[in-house]
């Protein structure tokens, strides 16, 4: 598919640093939509389309307390800047602890690839067991970029159980029992993305998944489990 492309002007912080475009596509009909793939579930499911958006395009938030410190959820495309840039955009790097800074730098990722892993998440996410129907116009366009849907599929990333959209509405001390995870955690783009059960993203911490399958396998088999 190609995408309409338009450029779209955001209200949102460091709009400027990404040129935020249309993702309709070419030689659609009617006003531009920069997350067209998102509306349904914006509508029904208002919850899950933010999470989905927030997940793919900002960082995680930081754990510091300062005012001048900038604020809690940057856009990834934003920590490819130099710190001067980000300087100029009113963050000061150098008064964050430079744990946080090596974190947030982890976190970056092009606009696209941004996109792209919010398309790939609503896929993913049409496919959980119990997840509402796609409309028909949404469902071609995801299966146009990602390939058939079929409900039921979407796995968790980690222990390959399969993954319910109810999950989604269920929390316990305000974190939800679906994350979005990585299986390289220093890598943000489609192929390297999807979701797991909030406990199995605990579990893998830091590690590449192939890291921890690996460390999971050595305790099975000094506890005498394998
Ligand atoms: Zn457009
Ligand atoms: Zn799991």
């Amino acid at each position: 598919m190609e995408f309409c492309g338009k450029r779209i002007k955001t209200r949102e912080k460091f709009d400027d640093v990404a040129i935020h475009t249309c993702h309709l596509e070419a030689g659609h009909k009617g006003r531009h939509a920069e997350y067209p793939f998102l509306q349904h579930l914006k509508a029904k499911h208002s919850r899950v389309a933010n999470k989905i958006k927030r997940d793919a395009t900002m960082t995680t938030g930081a754990a510091w307390k300062s005012e001048d410190a900038g604020p809690n959820r940057i856009a990834r495309w934003a920590m490819q800047l130099t710190d001067k840039e980000l300087k100029q955009h009113g963050l000061d790097m150098s008064k964050l602890r430079p744990g946080i800074v090596a974190k947030l730098r982890d976190k970056a990722a092009s606009y696209d690839d941004c996109v792209d892993v919010a398309i790939k998440l609503t896929w993913l996410t049409y496919q959980m067991q119990n997840a509402p129907e796609a409309p028909k116009e949404i469902a071609a366009y995801l299966e146009d970029l990602r390939g058939s849907m079929s409900k039921g599929s979407t796995v968790c990333e980690v222990c390959r159980l399969p993954l319910d959209f109810k999950l989604f509405a269920e929390a316990k001390r305000g974190k939800a029992e679906i994350e979005t995870c990585h299986k390289d955690p220093r890598a943000h783009n489609s192929d390297n993305v999807g979701f797991a059960h909030r406990r199995c993203n605990v579990a893998q911490g830091p590690m590449k998944l192939d890291e921890f399958y690996d460390w999971a396998k050595g305790i099975l088999s000094r506890v005498g489990r394998v």
